[in-house]
């Protein structure tokens, strides 16, 4: 993996220059300053950097694709964009995307009736708001009730109950109404195709979502009934997230399309448009070998505005407007979560920590030799030397010939022979040497939760990149397994032998060392868990100025732990008296000593909980 598959998954939007990862835009500052300026501010533990020019990127490129294919096929029907709130709900990003899509006629997709009141007060007059999901009586009142503030606002219907709830709103809003105002619909089908990957279950007869041939049919019927077919506008249909293969998409656009041109020419007018949903797809692999994507955005447009057109031009009806819902593709590669490592945890595997004695055991002396004169001539042969001098050593210690120095001494000499062998027969890359490599493995404890800030690697195993912020001028030889700081075996990204990750040997004690977790933007802040209560990291906005300089923004602090607590829905009142109660009435110290402790307890409250140093830890394993 040459320079952490930067050139794979990056999308020139970070550049390594010198011996730093730096953002590739105005003046290049390398995350290593940021994060430095972050922590001088006195904000420790994992910190989310988001930068809006990357979401401005996003958003621009998808016009522009499509606004390029529409050009290059002639085609007729507008195109038009949501960003659906549930890939990010988060302030901070959510005003930065309204802030740089403001040249664009971009709208927000709400899912359920909190999504939906943010999309209702964020979203520009005239922009589309599209409403999937389950809804209710009151979620369709609100949609109605946006629809009459002036709103673009479509609901889709999911299924012909919610239908029924929609012709009896209208009711209730309209009947009365000198100007009846009410919401565009959209209905969503039931794809026969279906996506593919992990998130694939969006489509399908089995999914959760869309009307079925025959309930299409019915709600046409119902529509016209009670004169809402003037407002059928929409077909929708998503087929799953991270699609991976155009393939499926292309089934489903002509599935979609001729539902559209049967359902016009069968005298739904007012039809115009087709949803094409998400699941436009994020290359998170840092691996050429890989790769999660099989196709570009250009491939992507071209193939939905050919086939809409042919579809179109086929039955004879006007070209629809083409809609989409990406979101991942929009927010994923908006942030970096940067967290610093505590430990290295086989740093005892050090020669400064040999205990050699006057007088050593030969096969240990020999070992000592085959360290101090491996070279690449002759690496293989020694390394071999080496673990069979370390099956005999051991082999002696349990029959008492050897004591507890020279198994010690044995461990580290052949770790660093294994080590010195991998780093000289590197090209070679042989099953044997890629076995070490697991052996040799480091553990890095980084100061972050991959619950909180990486849950989609937990749940479902899906990779982010991940490199060093600095250092970026050597090559890394440790091949390295994450640790996070909960205390739960899963909170481990590890070493894989057919995808390694190399970090770099660092002495912690001189010098600190930063891990960026890149395209962390979708779908990761909200799904999140306080497992082990790690809460979401302190976040700040990079925004960059005309000048090309920059300023750290709108930072929000990672919650302190009353308020974790009081999140719980704990009478954080009645901890904070217990707490004082039990140290006032302790019998174990003095009134002085007293004080003093809830001073420190006082402090320590008002802090979060991720570690900020762990001193104790290192003192330990340093032997010191
Ligand atoms: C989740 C979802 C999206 C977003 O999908 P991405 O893969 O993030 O682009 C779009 N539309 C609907 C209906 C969704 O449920």
């Amino acid at each position: 993996m040459k320079r952490f598959g930067l050139n794979i998954w990056g999308d020139d939007n970070f550049i390594i220059e010198n011996d730093t990862v730096n953002v590739n835009y105005a003046s290049n500052p390398s995350l290593l300053q940021i994060t430095q300026q972050i922590r001088e501010k006195g904000y420790k533990g994992p910190l989310l950097l988001r930068f809006p020019h990357l979401i401005e990127k996003q958003i621009e490129t998808l016009f522009k694709t499509f606004e390029k294919a529409k050009k290059a096929f002639g085609y007729q029907g507008n195109f038009h964009a949501v960003f659906p709130l549930k890939v990010n709900q988060f302030p901070n990003f959510i005003h930065a995307l309204m802030e740089v899509s403001k040249p664009y006629d971009y709208g927000l997709e709400a899912g359920s009736k909190a999504e939906l009141i943010i999309a209702m007060s964020k979203t520009p007059l005239g922009a589309p708001i599209t409403v999937n999901g389950f809804k209710d009586k009151e979620m369709i009142a609100l949609c109605f009730i946006a629809a009459k503030m002036g709103h673009n606002i479509t609901v889709t219907i999911e299924g012909t109950g919610e239908l029924k709830t929609i012709i009896e709103v209208n009711k209730e809003f309209n009947t009365k109404s000198e100007t009846p105002v009410a919401p565009k619909i959209g209905v969503r089908i039931r794809l026969h195709s279906t996506g593919i990957g992990i998130w694939a279950k969006s489509g399908g007869y089995s999914s959760k979502f869309g009307l079925t041939s025959t309930e299409l049919l019915e709600a046409y019927e119902l529509l016209k009934k009670h004169a809402l077919l003037d407002r059928l506008w929409m077909i929708h249909f998503h087929i799953g997230s991270q699609m991976g293969d155009i393939a499926p998409l292309k089934k489903a656009l002509r599935e979609a399309g001729n539902i559209y041109a049967e359902l016009k020419r069968r005298g739904a007018n007012a039809l115009g448009a087709i949803n094409i949903g998400g699941g436009l797809a994020v290359e998170y692999s840092q691996h050429a070998a890989s790769q999660e994507r099989n196709y570009s955005l250009d491939e992507f447009a071209n193939d939905v505005v050919f086939l809409m057109q042919e579809i179109a031009k086929s039955k004879g009806v006007e070209e629809p407007d083409i809609f989409t819902e990406s979101g991942r593709y929009i927010a994923a590669s908006h942030s970096v979560l940067v967290a610093p490592v505590l430990e290295l945890f086989s740093s005892e595997y050090n020669a400064k920590c040999l205990r050699l004695k006057e007088k050593n055991p030969p096969l240990i002396q020999e070992l000592y030799d085959l360290y101090s004169t491996i070279k690449r001539k002759n690496a293989r042969e020694y390394l071999h030397d080496a673990l069979d001098h370390m099956e005999s050593l051991l082999t002696l210690f349990d029959l008492g010939y050897i004591d507890l120095e020279d198994r010690s001494n044995t461990e580290i000499l052949v770790n660093l022979i294994i080590k010195k062998a991998i780093a000289l027969l590197k090209n070679e890359g042989t099953d044997e040497l890629k076995k070490l490599q697991d052996r040799i493995q480091e553990k890095y404890l980084v100061n972050f939760s991959a619950f909180q800030s990486l849950p989609d690697f937990w749940g479902l195993g899906q990779h982010f990149p991940i490199m060093p912020l600095s250092h970026l001028d050597t090559k890394p030889t440790n091949p390295a397994s994450i640790w996070d700081i909960t205390c739960d075996s899963d909170g481990e990204i590890g070493f894989e032998r057919d995808l390694p990750l190399y970090l770099h040997d660092i002495d912690l004690n001189k010098e600190e060392y930063f891990i960026g977790f890149f395209l962390t933007g979708a779908y990761q802040e909200v799904l999140g868990m306080k497992h082990n209560l790690f809460t979401h990291p302190t976040e700040c906005v990079i925004n960059f100025h005309e000048d090309g300089s920059y300023s750290i923004d709108n930072i929000i602090e990672a919650q302190n732990l009353m308020d974790v607590l009081d999140d719980l829905d704990y009478d954080t009142g009645i901890i904070d008296k217990a707490l004082k109660y039990r140290i006032e009435e302790s019998q174990l110290i003095t009134p002085e000593e007293k004080r003093e402790l809830l001073g420190k307890i006082y402090l320590y409250l008002s802090e979060n909980s991720y570690l900020k140093t762990i001193q104790a830890i290192s003192e330990t394993s340093q032997g010191a």
